[in-house]
């Protein structure tokens, strides 16, 4: 999988608070990546640094592999950070219109398709006043959907909706992550990343804590990463391993999964030398997400 962005030690203050301490990680294309931690850790510092709405104190970041981004990089971004102003008697079609000519992004043809996507067809002639809260929210995701942008950045899109708005804003993050778009959103609620993110970064006060695939940083597990010249013999050795709950082969490790708690990863390196195996890479991963997450929240 490509690298759409890169973070590369991070860092901003605004004046003697420590927003965000030299964070570095990288979003795969493809993911729904969800930048995770509670109030006042650094979230949508972060965003507004990617988005060049803030400039970092030092370190910086690559979009498509460009450092620094580019007036081209910039339109492929779709972004929502802020509720946007959208005129209370207008209808969405014609507060699109009006998004639209402002921002140049995209044509006035798009402006169907978005809210085709967004749901929002049958009501597209509807006053703004009478949406609720969640088709408020949703045309604020399709006003930033305009010029059909590869990226979307989100800052806490289901924040403040009801629980019918937060399955809708799901279903749609879902069905855009589909068409190949990369998310990219921020949350303060675990509940919410385990839903929807294929990827995770959990913040605490501005220090990264982990970042990864949320199949491997949320599961209750110990999970032993190994890798050597002969990955099949390898896999085959640990077939019937004692104690092994789940084997994946990842490109270049073979990931053992264990019970929380119970891997050892001296025994897993003893086994291989009796094996006749020799290990170029032997790590263990963190145990769960919820365990991590109940600790930065907790202090
Ligand atoms: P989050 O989005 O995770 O809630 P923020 O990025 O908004 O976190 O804030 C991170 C830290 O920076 C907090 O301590 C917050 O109070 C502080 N902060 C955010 N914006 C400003 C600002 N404009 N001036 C001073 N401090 C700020
Ligand atoms: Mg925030």
């Amino acid at each position: 999988m490509d690298t759409i962005l890169s973070l590369i030690n991070v860092s901003k203050n605004y004046g003697p608070i420590k927003a965000l301490n030299n964070v570095s990680f990288d979003v795969p294309e493809g993911s729904v990546f969800g930048i995770l931690g509670p109030n006042g850790s650094g979230k949508t510092t972060m965003l507004s640094i990617i988005l060049d709405i803030l400039k970092p104190n030092s370190g910086g970041f690559s979009w498509f592999g460009e450092y620094g981004g580019s007036p081209e990089s910039r339109k492929q971004i779709g972004s929502l950070l802020e509720t946007p102003n959208f005129y209370h008697y207008l209808s969405a079609v014609d507060n699109l219109n009006i998004t639209q000519a402002i921002s140049g992004r995209g044509t006035k043809k798009d402006i169907d398709e978005v809210l085709e996507i967004v749901n929002l067809t049958h009501r597209k002639r509807s006053k703004f006043s009478t949406y609720s809260l969640g088709m408020k929210q949703r045309l604020a995701i399709a006003a930033a959907l305009l010029g059909t942008p590869k990226v979307l950045v989100l800052d806490e899109p289901a924040n403040g909706l009801d629980p019918e708005g937060i399955a809708e804003i799901r279903k749609l993050i879902k069905q855009l992550a589909d068409r190949g778009v990369t998310i990219i959103m921020a949350s303060h609620l675990l509940d919410e990343v385990e839903k929807v993110c294929t990827h995770v970064a959990i913040l605490k006060k501005g220090t990264l804590l982990t970042a990864g695939n949320v199949d491997e940083v949320l599961v209750n597990e110990d999970i032993i990463e190994i890798a050597s010249s002969n990955m099949e013999a390898l896999k085959t050795a640990f077939e019937n391993y004692k104690g092994v709950t789940n084997l994946k082969l990842d490109g270049k490790t073979v990931h053992l999964f264990f019970p929380a708690g119970t891997a050892d990863i001296e025994e897993v390196n003893r086994f291989c030398f009796q094996q006749g195996i020799t290990l170029n890479h032997l790590t263990m991963k963190r145990k769960s997400l919820e365990t991590k997450f109940f600790e930065l929240t907790n202090n």
